[in-house]
């Protein structure tokens, strides 16, 4: 399987691709440390999350909004919410930085207040540092943990538990598990 890959990464390479993120997820090169520092970390780029981060921005604040999916939207897009890309252009138009593909991992809790979120993507290792984080990570319908037994057939809070529903055998949860 090694070989495959190096074949592959190979062939790329001689195309001209640029294959750090590529690298970075196989362990192949280490992960850069980012830190940048915001009034306002939102996590989850679904309709709470943009609604949220758009609110912020408009009365002033920075604001960083991270989603762990490549696309935006989330089960809002999912059910149909069209509202979620027009909200996502106002928010980046107006200096909103948005960032997919990265994924919170926990939160920066400095003596019992929560100062900002780590996260991480394949290529880097994230620290957002502010004073107000807004979780806005959709339900816990895929975690069977949290979801009493006789909901669990009906239950949907996200992409994934939709799709977990749909028996494609997808296992990711939703927020932070
Ligand atoms: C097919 C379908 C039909 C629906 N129909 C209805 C209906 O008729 N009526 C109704 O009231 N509700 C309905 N819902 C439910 C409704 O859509 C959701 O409750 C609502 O959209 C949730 O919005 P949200 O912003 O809270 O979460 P989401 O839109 O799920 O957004 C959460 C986002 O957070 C991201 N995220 C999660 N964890 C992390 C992490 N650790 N780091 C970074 N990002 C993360 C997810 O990838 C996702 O993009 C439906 C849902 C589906 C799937």
């Amino acid at each position: 399987m090694q070989g495959f890959n190096d074949a592959i990464v190979d062939a790329l390479t001689q195309a001209g691709a640029n294959l750090d993120n590529f690298k970075a997820s196989q362990g192949e090169v280490a992960k850069e440390a980012v830190e940048e520092s915001y009034d306002v970390v939102v996590v989850g780029a679904g309709l709470a999350g943009l609604s949220s981060a758009l609110t912020a921005l408009q009365n002033g604040k920075s604001v960083v909004l991270i989603e762990k999916m490549s696309v935006i939207g989330g089960a809002s897009a999912m059910a149909g919410a069209g509202v979620v890309s027009s909200l996502s252009k106002t928010f980046t138009d107006n200096g909103g930085v948005l960032y997919t593909s990265v994924k919170a991992d926990e939160l920066i809790v400095n003596e019992g207040k929560v100062v900002g979120v780590k996260a991480s993507s394949t290529a880097n290792d994230y620290t957002f540092n502010a004073p107000r984080v807004i979780l806005a990570t959709g339900g816990y319908g895929a975690n069977n943990e949290l979801v009493a037994d006789q909901y669990k057939a009906f239950v949907y809070a996200g992409a994934e538990c939709y799709w977990r529903c749909d028996c494609n055998g997808r296992t990711t949860k939703c927020g932070f598990n």
